[in-house]
This record gives C-alpha cells, sequence and structure tokens, in this order.
C-alpha cells in the first residue's frame, strides 16, 4: 500500500475525507494515487471534512435508488427517514456515491454537504454520506461506535 493511500484510510477510519490533490496542478486526484490523472504529479492529502469543521459543499447529479432499510447494520434508530443513493459532484472537483437520508429523493442539482464517511463494514470499500445543508445538524450522529 502506497504511503498516501495508508495515511488516507488513517483519516478516514477516523471519519475524515481528505481530499487528494495534486501538488503540481492542484486538481482534486479521484480515485486516490500516488500521481495526478493530469499532470502526473504527487499527489497530497488536504484537509479533512466530515468532523463538522470544514463543509464540503456538493451537488447532487443523480438519484440512483433506494436503499432497503434495516440493510445497515447499526441503524436501528428512530429515524423514519428513507435512504438513497446518490451520485454527487463536490465542489472541489471530485464525484462520488454517497447516501442520503431523507424523506423524498433528491433532485439533480440539490445542493448537499459531506456529513460523514468511513470505511465499509466489508472492509470492500469507503462510505460517505451526505446531508442537506437546510436540514438542522443531527446533534445525535448515529455514528458512536
Ligand atoms: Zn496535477
Amino acid at each position: 500500500m502506497s504511503p498516501v493511500l495508508s495515511e488516507f484510510e488513517r483519516a478516514i477510519e477516523r471519519g475524515l475525507f481528505r481530499v487528494p490533490e495534486c501538488t503540481e496542478c492542484g486538481a482534486a486526484v479521484w480515485p486516490l494515487s500516488e500521481f495526478c490523472s493530469v499532470c502526473l504529479g504527487v499527489v497530497r492529502l488536504g484537509p479533512g471534512y466530515g468532523d463538522g469543521s470544514r463543509r464540503l459543499r456538493g451537488r447532487i447529479v443523480e438519484c440512483s435508488m433506494e436503499i432497503p432499510s434495516g440493510r445497515f447494520t447499526g441503524s436501528s434508530s428512530s429515524s423514519v427517514r428513507r435512504s438513497f443513493f446518490c451520485l454527487v459532484a463536490f465542489e472541489c472537483g471530485i464525484r462520488l456515491i454517497a447516501r442520503l437520508a431523507a424523506p423524498v429523493p433528491p433532485a439533480p442539482g440539490d445542493l448537499v454537504v459531506l456529513s460523514s464517511c468511513g470505511l465499509s463494514p466489508e472492509g470492500s470499500g469507503y462510505i460517505f454520506e451526505v446531508s442537506t445543508p437546510d436540514a438542522p445538524e443531527d446533534p445525535a450522529s448515529p455514528t458512536n461506535m
């Protein structure tokens, strides 16, 4: 595993999404790679998002499907909101599939913010969650592990 990848995974394990950036041209590099896909410059990790101190904003590109309730372990909260998988174009220039909990499906162009991230339980990838910025911040975050 490359140093930048292990550093990235250590951060996302703690719920921080550190955007990989090219040190030469400044492009956000995703999927994460040691070298920039544009200019082959060295990639470093930028500031982290996801702990609430900084907000990474994006817009819904498309909403693909609704996740059946009960599929996620540990989500036995009182919330009756539904979950959707969305393709989100973030302001830093990268696109991610993220989960959105909302009462109704989002529309393309809707503004969202990255609210949390982490490693998937199977260890096969990353989990990203977004929320709509209009909604009040959830004081009881369900991500206590
Ligand atoms: Zn570059």
